[in-house]
């Protein structure tokens, strides 16, 4: 062979050896990538259920079942008579085994191999914990540069939830420096306190909302928990701890994202204190007491991917510290615990006022004080843990009537939105506006009562609209919704000009 050959001979190797290298390598990067999806989520010991960080490394075998060193060494004891090793590594070991002992007359028993009842990944990813990451440098969880000041965060608000300004106020002012304290851990010797909140407004007018959209904009996980369901730990109902597991659920299992997130406990005014009861008041001052540890930052261990702890769930341990406690309630009797504290101030001495004169004013919840609270039935231990109390007033006529329209995702637009799809322009007047708004006010359920009465009488436009191309725009009236009359309906003009009677719908909208 000429040396020329024999250098075109080893290049045609090299080539091969290329290919087969490329391949190698692109395998590689495959398990590589499964791996790093993979490796999101620490693994379980499949058979006591802990995460690695619990046990330490685990043993892999075949379809991603891993074991922990404790389990697999009980195991190794237990069946220490089979050949174990022989078994794991021959896939076929359960058929063969099946085989024999059916041929020696045990026709109805099969030997269940363990990995058969797996699928891909073993246990679901929904009730496993996501690995903590690794420590990077001294950087803070969330850049105190980053954090918005109050009133960028309230500027925020003001898109979304109309009115209620102390309120945007409030809780603006409280978050910034709960994140900031977050942030920067401790300042030097003055640990900042962690500022819980305690919101105490009418139903339906826009606690839960708030915060739903607070959470939204600062892009933390938020879990919203109802004390109504929540007993003493062992009783029929959620345990306290189920809200962290609720918040873990939201965080995407990711335990660093949960420990800065939100949690709103609403209803809270039903775990008040219960008056002459002999009985263990299991779900009242019990889940107040109960409280009290995670409002003020505590390691609790929490199942994951469910809401009770048992067996079969693996646990993960969880720290309150920085997590933003707020409640809310409607404390429906609180008012008149109010008005009597009044009355008994100012009906002594001299100036004793007229005692009917609280009677009439309007937002008397925004003067509660704390002994109000706590003669309702809220311990005082509970309301310590919550220095932030501020107040949400009932929603009026006009006020119900901007939350129909103003809002960016205010209900009137995603109906326009929706017929605008089918090319039809839909207005409300502003009779049809304010017949809503006194509908929703009979209600009583503040802005809750909008949709429901929006979507009953939409039903039908929604319904007969799309049926006629011809169709170009709906104008809402008050008669239509008061039932004294109906829609106005224009039909797609063919000039592209509006009719007169239109024009005249147009102008009055305007105005
Ligand atoms: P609650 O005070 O009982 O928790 P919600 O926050 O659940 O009441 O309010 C119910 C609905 O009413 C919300 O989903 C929201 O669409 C609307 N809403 C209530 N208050 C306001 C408000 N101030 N601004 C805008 N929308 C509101």
């Amino acid at each position: 062979m000429s040396d020329f050959d024999e250098k075109d001979h080893d290049e045609d190797k090299e080539d091969l050896e290329n290919i087969d290298g490329q391949e190698k390598e692109t395998d590689q990067n495959k398990t590589e990538s499964e791996d790093k999806k993979e490796s999101e989520y620490e693994d379980v010991c499949f058979i006591c259920r802990r995460p690695e960080s619990k046990t330490g490394k685990m043993f892999k075998l075949p379809n991603h079942i891993t074991v922990c060193n404790d389990c697999m060494h009980k195991t190794m004891d237990t069946v220490s008579q089979f050949d174990y090793q022989g078994m794991l590594n021959n896939p076929g070991f359960m058929d063969d085994l099946n085989k024999n002992m059916n041929g020696k007359g045990y026709p109805n028993i099969r030997f269940v191999n363990i990995t058969d009842l797996q699928g891909e990944g073993g246990i679901p990813n929904k009730q496993r914990v996501k690995k903590k990451k690794a420590k990077t440098g001294e950087e803070p969880v969330l850049d105190i540069r980053n954090i918005p000041p109050p009133h960028k965060i309230k500027a925020q608000l003001d898109d979304y939830v109309i009115g209620q300004e102390h309120a945007k106020k409030v809780i603006s002012v409280a978050v910034y420096n709960h994140y900031k304290r977050v942030a920067t851990g401790t300042m030097d010797d003055i640990e900042i306190e962690k500022s819980n909140m305690l919101m105490i407004g009418p139903t339906g007018c826009g606690k839960t909302y708030l915060v739903k959209t607070l959470a939204r904009l600062l892009d933390v996980p938020l879990a919203i928990a109802d004390a109504t369901s929540l007993t003493e730990a062992g009783y029929i109902g959620d345990d306290i701890e189920s809200v962290i597991s609720k918040l873990l659920a939201a965080a995407d299992n990711d335990t660093e994202k949960a420990e800065r997130g939100i949690v709103f406990i609403d209803e809270i005014d039903k775990i008040a204190k219960k008056k002459n009861t002999s009985s263990r008041d299991v779900s009242g001052e019990s889940v107040q007491q109960g409280l009290l540890r995670l409002l003020e930052g505590a390691d609790v261990e929490v199942p994951v991917g469910a809401n009770s702890k048992n067996a079969m769930v693996p646990l993960t341990t969880i720290n309150t510290r920085n997590i933003l406690f707020i409640c809310g309630g409607a404390f429906p009797d609180l008012e008149e615990i109010i008005k009597q504290r009044l009355k008994k101030q100012t009906s002594i001495g001299f100036n004793a006022e007229l005692k009917d004169k609280f009677d009439k004013e309007k937002n008397i919840l925004s003067q509660v004080t704390v002994e109000d609270l706590k003669k309702f039935g809220m311990i005082p231990e509970f309301l310590g843990r919550l220095p932030v109390i501020y107040t949400l007033a009932a929603l009026d006529k006009p006020m119900l009537v901007k939350i129909l329209k103003e809002p960016k995702n205010a209900i009137l637009k995603q109906y326009q939105k929706l017929l605008e799809l089918d090319e039809v322009k839909l207005e409300f007047d502003d009779g049809a506006l304010e017949a809503i708004a006194e509908k929703a006010m009979e209600k009583d359920t503040g802005a809750r009562a909008l949709r429901a009465i929006i979507e009953e009488f939409m039903l039908d436009i929604m319904y007969e609209i799309p049926k006629d191309d011809n169709i170009g725009r709906v104008v809402i009236t008050r008669e239509y919704i008061e039932g004294t009359g109906g829609p106005v309906i224009d039909i797609r003009s063919v000039s592209g000009e509006n009719p007169d009677h239109l024009n005249a719908i147009e102008d009055k909208t305007e105005r």
